[in-house]
């Protein structure tokens, strides 16, 4: 049977040289308009104490992460996870332009586009990697530093890095029940940065309703109907019982 894909990124951070020719070419590959992106490069400043001195950059986009609050806001179904690869997707026809998931998400990956007026974010350019490219970030990278692939492939460009490592890095955002579990994999650097740390979602009103009062409402609700159904069964045994001896 076929493994399941896992698409994902790796970032050599040590390999970014803040060129933004990924910048421009997912801008042009993706129509984003000027002054947008789908993607960033973050500059850390200079780092360590001389003579052993680095200067950071830590490229971002979407994380495709595994457990996504952006997807599970949604009230359209307009983004989801797709279970054929992994990656995180956005129907722009579906989309109702409600930000909730601009809000949820920690790593601040989405922006609403100021000309179709619903949800923007990187798709792993999904249109090329079906004909077999990559994604035009990672085609584009001169350092090399912006990996994709497959995480279940032990072949792919992403698991030959992660196995060469020196260092490795996730920018997990995990609170009570959230995980995110990110699927970009930083090597080779320190990424552990508070500039680049990722935040708690940010839920609407409307969205902090629903979670605080009425999902436990309604677990609380099907909890008491199931409990109240099992004793009027056993009841109703019992009686049964009750009349088969007399
Ligand atoms: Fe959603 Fe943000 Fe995670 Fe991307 S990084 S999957 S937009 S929560």
């Amino acid at each position: 049977m076929a493994v399941k894909k896992r698409y994902g990124f790796v970032i050599d951070v040590s390999r970014c040289i803040d060129c933004r020719a990924c910048l421009v070419a997912c801008r042009v590959e993706n129509n984003v308009p000027l002054g947008y992106s789908r993607i960033w490069v973050k500059d850390l400043g200079v780092q360590g104490t001389y003579p052993d001195l680095q200067h950071g950059f830590v490229p971002h986009n979407c994380m495709h992460c595994q457990h996504p609050p952006c997807v599970e806001v949604c009230p359209s179904g307009a983004t989801w996870k797709d279970p054929a690869h992994g990656l995180v997707l956005v129907d722009t026809a579906a989309c109702i332009g409600c930000r909730q998931c601009i809000l949820a998400c920690p790593y601040d990956a989405r922006f609403t586009n100021p000309e179709t007026h619903v949800v923007d974010k990187c798709n792993g350019c999904i249109q090329r990697v079906e004909i077999g490219l990559q994604p035009a970030c990672v085609a584009t990278c001169i350092g090399g530093s912006r990996l994709f692939g497959d995480f279940n492939d032990p072949a792919s460009d992403v698991s030959v890095a992660l196995r060469g490592a020196r260092s490795l890095q996730r920018l997990d955002f995990t609170q009570g029940e959230i995980d995110t579990q990110p699927n970009i994999f930083y090597i080779n650097g320190d990424v552990q940065d508070k500039s680049i740390a990722p935040h708690a979602p940010q839920y609407t009103a409307a969205e902090s309703f629903w979670r605080k009062f009425a999902i436990p409402a309604v677990l609380t609700g099907i909890g008491a109907a199931a409990i109240g159904q099992a004793a009027a069964f056993t009841k109703q045994l019992l009686d049964g019982e009750k009349e088969f001896e007399e």
